[in-house]
């Protein structure tokens, strides 16, 4: 069979642990596609903890190497305003 390798579907590459409709657990689906996210217009929880938590439970992070923030100030697509930003790595 002839694999149309640019044409692969980027698969989701974590299962989401965390309860079907909470805060973390939309979020978690929302970062999940390793691109970054407004944390204004894509990320609901505007709690650090919930992403501590997250990373408690082993998710990866991209770290800022300066103010190791986990967290990039970035231009939103969305809103266009320079806002905080976080991704999987
Ligand atoms: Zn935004």
């Amino acid at each position: 069979m002839f694999l149309r390798r640019n044409f692969e579907i980027k698969e989701k590459i974590m299962d989401n642990p965390y309860k079907e409709g909470t805060l973390i657990y939309k979020d978690f689906n929302m970062l999940s596609d390793m691109q970054w996210h407004c944390t204004k217009c894509d990320l609901i929880s505007g709690q650090a903890k919930t992403y501590e938590k997250m990373r408690d439970d082993g998710a990866k992070f991209y770290q800022n190497p300066k103010t190791k923030y986990y967290a990039e100030m970035i231009k939103c697509n969305i809103c266009k305003r320079n806002t905080m930003h976080r991704k999987f790595i």
